[in-house]
């Protein structure tokens, strides 16, 4: 780790949001969970948001498959490594649709440069 961005402190440290209870990055300035703010930073963007880029998104819709009878469904997220061992699973939501009931959602990664000074946590 000669002379890379890694060798910063605690880059990948983690925290729970004393709103929501989620666990965020330790660098986090706006809980991505529920939106509040944790902190005030200089190293933001004009708008006041934090700087970060949405590195991936995706959207879909879920429809009700019959409109005589509910479909249940789980929105499920697992999170794999280099090596395609599971480092997180869970559940996000579940419910049932019938007729003309629907769901939407969006999955996005969000990315930031770590604070100089951090190194990368492993997990
Ligand atoms: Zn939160």
């Amino acid at each position: 780790m000669i002379g890379t961005a890694r060798s910063a402190t605690h880059a990948g440290a983690t925290r729970t949001c004393p709103h929501c209870r989620a666990t965020i990055l330790e660098s986090a300035i706006v809980c991505p969970g529920c939106k509040h703010h944790l902190r005030f930073d200089r190293n933001v963007t004009p708008g006041g948001l934090p700087a970060t880029k949405t590195a991936w998104q995706v959207e879909g819709t879920l429809d009700a498959e019959r409109m005589d009878a509910a479909t249940e469904f789980s929105i499920l997220i697992v999170v794999r490594n280099e090596r395609n061992e599971e480092v997180a699973r869970q559940v996000v939501n579940v419910g049932a649709l019938q007729g003309v009931e629907r769901r939407t959602f969006t999955l996005s990664i969000e990315t930031s440069e770590p604070r100089p000074g951090s190194p990368p946590k492993r997990r």
